[in-house]
């Protein structure tokens, strides 16, 4: 049975209201010794059970797999990915013919700490992020091709930059089971080529899926500006929404080359669309007045509190400039991915920058993180990506 972990008197508080972390300095002693990335059962300090979850070395020393005395065996993985995928199928983003793209595992917000699991048609992109998903991760992808009705067939794992540099695992990227070479999803209807051997994250921003359907609903005649574009996808949405001019910006080169190879694969040879591989302020700077939509969907810029009013300031710069620039009638669709910036931060950080501009602006919507991006209610830190639709006048 699993080694006992008991936390120091009056520690188990955040446990009974089923948050998902205990931080190493809860803990008051360890029974015997542990290996990284094991599974240990939590005792409060008078003993009484817990939780089940993964230990590992850090802040974060267990990851909370169940609060009841279970085992975590083949059938745990098996029960926990079922759900998951009956949830997507109820949200109507798995098991159609209009989309094979979308997250089955979303760490906390699946109960599974750690995991993060995108399909891309028959492949699964598994990501661990704590040592004890890869430890556990043949269990796991076993369940991810038995418990999806034969939706995965392949899994790819892509865990070499997620794991904690110091468990010292020597992961390599790679098929743990079966293997394709077709990397084409389709997401609503659009094709998409998904890099997840050199991609960010496993490849593809699944997250924005429905904040690009809405400005597909916008895009009808307008000159259009992605800044940030990575591989496309918000651009690929405004040629289908009809717009009479897209211009995609990304540092990367390769994003670049992602976004033509996007485009043509489902608007071949449509001279609406440009992409230019520029920095962000340099192209803010330089662009006359031509666009009367533009998306700012920029990396995290605070990764930590520390640097969260550095980051506040940055996004105040970032949208300043589109306030200065967009047509008069012009849609802005900003976006935080910064899980430390809240919404009421972000908010504050936009509003700033449309009182330097003095224009008139509305707030049409306020956008968030897709239903298959769930937030686990006892755990809030899950929420991380926010947006605001505006009307400049
Ligand atoms: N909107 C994208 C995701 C954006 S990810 C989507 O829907 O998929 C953030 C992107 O910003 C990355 O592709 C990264 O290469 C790019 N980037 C980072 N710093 C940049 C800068 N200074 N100027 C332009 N692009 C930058």
């Amino acid at each position: 049975m699993y080694k006992n972990i008991f936390l120091k008197k009056g520690k188990e508080e955040s446990l009974k209201r089923f948050h998902p972390w205990i931080f190493s300095g809860a803990i008051h002693h360890i029974e015997g010794t542990l290996e990284e990335g094991e599974v240990v059962r939590v005792l409060s300090a008078d003993g009484n059970f817990l939780a089940v979850g993964h230990w590992q070395v850090g802040s974060i020393a267990v990851r909370v797999l169940s609060f009841s005395d279970i085992e975590i065996n083949a059938a745990f993985w098996e029960e926990r990915v079922r759900v998951a995928y009956e949830m997507r199928c109820a949200i109507g983003v798995a098991g159609t013919e209009r989309n094979n793209t979308y997250r089955l595992i979303h760490g906390e917000g699946d109960c599974l700490p750690g995991l993060v699991v995108d399909i891309y048609g028959k492949t699964a992109v598994m990501q661990a992020h704590s040592v004890g998903m890869h430890v556990d991760r043949m269990m796991i992808a076993d369940a991810l091709l038995s418990q999806t009705g034969g939706a995965v067939e392949h899994v790819y794992y892509k865990s070499e930059t997620t794991l904690p540099f110091k468990a010292n695992l020597g992961q390599e990227n790679g098929f743990i089971r079966g293997g394709s070479a077709d990397n084409v999803a389709v997401e609503n209807g659009l094709k998409f080529h998904i890099d997840w051997l050199k991609g960010q994250k496993t490849g593809f921003f699944v997250d924005q899926r429905d904040n690009r359907s809405l400005l597909e609903h916008y895009a009808h005649g307008r000159a259009l500006l992605n800044m940030f574009c990575y591989t496309g996808g918000f651009s690929v949405y405004a040629m289908r929404g009809g717009a009479r001019l897209v211009h995609s910006v990304d540092s990367s080169a390769k994003a670049v080359d992602l976004v033509n190879k996007n485009i043509a694969l489902n608007f071949p040879d449509d001279p609406r669309h440009q992409a230019f591989a520029e920095d962000a302020f340099k192209y803010l700077d330089a662009m006359g007045d031509q666009y009367d939509m533009i998306i700012l969907d920029p990396p995290a810029f605070a990764k930590h509190k520390d640097s969260l009013k550095q980051a506040l300031k940055g996004y105040t710069r970032l949208n300043a400039k589109a306030f200065e620039k967009i047509q008069p009638g012009g849609i802005l669709f900003t976006f935080s991915c910064s899980q430390v910036v809240s919404k009421d931060h972000f908010r504050t950080a936009v509003f700033s920058a449309a009182a330097q501009s003095g224009r008139k602006v509305r707030i049409l919507h306020q956008l968030h993180q897709p239903a298959d991006h769930p937030i686990n209610i006892y755990h809030p830190e899950g929420e991380y990506l926010k947006g605001l639709v505006l009307y400049v006048e």
